[in-house]
């Protein structure tokens, strides 16, 4: 009998992009510099427009700060909680949105579902026995919280003079390579705090939460347990050692924080007319299907292949 993970992709009914999955455009060998180009600048692409507005949030919550005139190299009650606020009001605007769309408005119905079937109402391993009130909960009590915290501490460290800074003006070239290269460092700090909590000891405390999603929607994407939630922001770390700025650290706790969101809304395109707006989260919709493959994002498909926990679909490939 065949393994869970080695079922072929017929058995999982709905919708499925183009099967067997490979590797993004940017690590195909040889190069493809017009794919590589549209996969990181076109529309959708890994830039635009998730990127852009993480990056358009980051200089509005920054924006707010100055002008309210907050002193963010003391921790203070103020300032702490206007951020706190603006990131619930985010959070809660965005997997909100992402909800209301597919799931209550149900605005395209199943098409380009994966899983033809709505997750469930009710479920005993919820909160509350209500997986939706749960997600939320562990999301907006737990999740931004602690994204909050590490936001908060990180501008904090900078403004005090204990982690290090540039400035635009100073190193524009550094700066905008830095924008550019945040997505990348967290696919890869997300695969191995993600392999780490898969340690069944983690798994068995912390990491059931967020799997208990077997038919993952928007809300599934921040329910972790708060453990979790620690280890997913904290490659904010990195901009304790690694010199940036203000709206650097901003935008990478808003991907951190929001990315999730169309990472597990279910469906492989947001239909828009007759065509449709693609997602690209075939490949973690797998993770929550089959449990012990696919431990990254769809950027490091080299990293699992490398570790044998790739499936591309249709099979696990060793
Ligand atoms: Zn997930
Ligand atoms: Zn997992």
């Amino acid at each position: 009998m065949s393994s869970p993970s080695d079922m072929p992709n017929s058995t999982l009914g709905g919708w499925s992009p183009e099967l067997p999955l490979t590797v993004p455009a940017l690590l195909l060998w040889p190069p493809q510099p017009r794919k590589v180009l549209k996969y990181l600048f076109g529309f959708p692409g890994l830039f635009f427009p998730w990127m852009a507005l993480y990056a358009a949030i980051a200089v509005g919550l920054w924006g707010l700060l100055k002008w309210s005139g907050s002193d963010v190299a003391h921790l203070s009650l103020g300032w702490i909680a206007l951020v706190l606020v603006c990131n619930e009001v985010i959070a809660a605007s965005f997997y909100g949105a992402w909800h209301y769309l597919l799931y209550r408005r149900r605005a395209q119905g199943v098409r380009f579902k994966y899983n033809p079937n709505w997750p469930k109402e009710r479920g005993d391993k919820f909160l509350f026995g209500r997986p939706m009130a749960s997600n939320v909960f562990w999301s907006l009590v737990s999740g931004v919280p602690i994204w909050t915290a590490y936001l908060v501490l990180t501008l904090w460290a900078q403004a005090a003079g204990i982690a290090p800074v540039t400035t635009w003006s100073g190193s524009p070239i550094y700066c905008a390579l830095l924008m550019f290269a945040l997505p990348f460092f967290h696919a890869v700090q997300f695969y191995f705090g993600h392999r780490a909590i898969h340690w069944p000891p983690l798994y068995n405390r912390v990491h059931y939460l967020h799997h208990a999603n077997l038919n993952p929607s928007p809300w599934t994407g921040l329910a972790m347990h708060p453990v979790e939630h620690l280890v997913y922001f904290s490659g904010a770390l990195l901009l304790w050692i690694v010199p940036s700025t203000p709206i650097h650290v901003i935008y990478f706790v808003t991907l951190v924080g929001l990315a999730p969101a169309e990472g597990h809304c279910g469906f492989g395109k947001v239909a828009v007319g007759q065509s449709g707006f693609t997602t690209d989260n075939y490949y973690h919709y797998l993770h929550h299907k089959f449990v012990r493959v696919n431990f990254g994002d769809s950027l490091l498909i080299p990293l699992d292949r490398l570790f044998g926990t790739f499936h591309d679909g249709i099979r696990r490939v060793r």
